[in-house]
């Protein structure tokens, strides 16, 4: 017997008239033209006044990937930098959810409220490149702070690769700092290397943990607990205070088995709620300890150097890097001897030496 959807008027393949299509781009659009960003001294001039607005342009032309802005930015960035360093350097840590951005909220009142301090909140985020839009620094996540006149809230640079984002906050440091700003927070997710960026770039370094499922030193890279200078165990609020205490007595212990570290000072661990505002003056007793004790033992100032001193490393670093890839001569190679190694068709060393001979020969010229 015929299948009574074989009939014909069950097809569901009849065409109905339907609505043209829109167009592509939206007739309606107004665009407004984007004021091309100042130049380099009034640029200058603008951040040491501590003009918010120049600030923020000339943020904006550090993350910029354009080469004229490039030079640009770092022709900035000299001229701000005998007027930079004065600051206390935090870089803030932990995994999504530990509550970094409720902590930073909190934290960062507690430091304005003295009327002198200035709180930058940077932001490194290496996925934002992929998630498009960084997860980090985001404005509406740090409520109070974003409203405040003495706070400047920052996402994560988002192109290029995490030396390159890295790199972009550093500078960016460099700006915030000739504009007066004498606290910045540099906030990172704790899940890779991101933290090792950020720990090259910070006078202290807060990892906020989480408690409450009794195996709180699993799953903690042990290179990230060796960085930390401080421990703090957040949401120790309500049913969690002694899971969290718990925690607490937990760290403590492993860190006696880490080796002392080069800064003499022995990293803390603390209890605290940032959504309840528990503990948090205790924490900011410890941090400030901690710069009395560095500064003392001359830690402080050599460690800096340090820092400048590798970041010279890691700029030289990437802008090879950079400069490799971006040639559209090595690019074409590369698309190709990538499947052809892919394939097995060419050993990846051979590919590599020809891909490099060919750079190399062509600087030469
Ligand atoms: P982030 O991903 O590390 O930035 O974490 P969030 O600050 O966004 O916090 C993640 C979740 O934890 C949010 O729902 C917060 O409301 C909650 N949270 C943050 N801090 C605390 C705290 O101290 N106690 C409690 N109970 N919840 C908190």
């Amino acid at each position: 017997m015929e299948h009574p959807e074989n009939d014909s008027q069950y097809t569901g393949l009849t065409v109905n008239a339907g609505v043209a299509q829109p167009p592509v781009v939206n007739p309606y659009l107004r665009r407004t033209r984007r004021k091309p960003i100042p130049e380099a001294g009034e640029l200058v001039e603008g951040i040491l006044k501590g003009d918010m607005t120049m600030l923020s342009r000339a943020v904006t032309l550090v993350e910029s990937t354009l080469p004229d802005h490039y030079a640009r930015a770092q022709e900035v960035i000299e001229k701000c930098l005998p007027s930079s360093g004065r600051s206390r350097r935090i870089g803030i840590t932990g995994v999504p959810g530990a509550g970094k951005s409720t902590s930073i909220d909190v934290f960062g009142l507690h430091v304005l409220q003295d009327p002198k301090a200035k709180l930058a909140v940077l932001a490194i985020d290496p996925s934002s490149e992929i998630t498009r839009g960084s997860i980090l620094g985001d404005k509406t996540r740090m409520e109070k702070l974003s409203v405040h006149p003495n706070a400047f809230i920052r996402p994560s640079p988002s192109a290029g690769s995490l030396g390159g984002v890295a790199r972009k906050t550093r500078e960016t440091i460099v700006l915030c700092e000739a504009a007066g700003f004498n606290n910045i927070f540099v906030e990172t997710v704790g899940v890779g290397q991101s933290e090792t960026a950020v720990h090259s770039m910070v006078d202290f370094f807060l990892l906020i943990q989480l408690a409450g499922t009794g195996d709180e030193l699993q799953g903690i890279k042990r290179g990230i607990m060796e960085m930390a200078d401080g421990i703090v165990i957040n949401k120790a609020d309500g049913d969690n205070v002694q899971r969290a205490q718990l925690a607490q007595a937990q760290f403590r212990s492993a860190l006696q088995l880490f080796p002392p570290a080069a800064s003499g000072w022995k990293p803390e661990v603390l209890c605290y709620s940032g959504y309840f505002e528990l503990g948090i003056t205790e924490v900011w007793d410890m941090i400030d300890r901690y710069f009395a004790f560095v500064a003392d033992n001359g830690y402080f100032e050599r460690r800096r150097r340090q820092q400048a001193r590798y970041w010279m490393y890691e700029t030289i670093d990437e802008q090879l890097k950079s400069h490799f890839y971006n040639d559209p001569d090595i690019a074409a190679m590369l698309q190709r001897l990538d499947r052809e190694v892919e394939n097995n068709r060419r050993s990846s060393f051979i590919a590599a030496r020809d891909v490099l001979n060919r750079y190399f020969s062509a600087k030469e010229i």
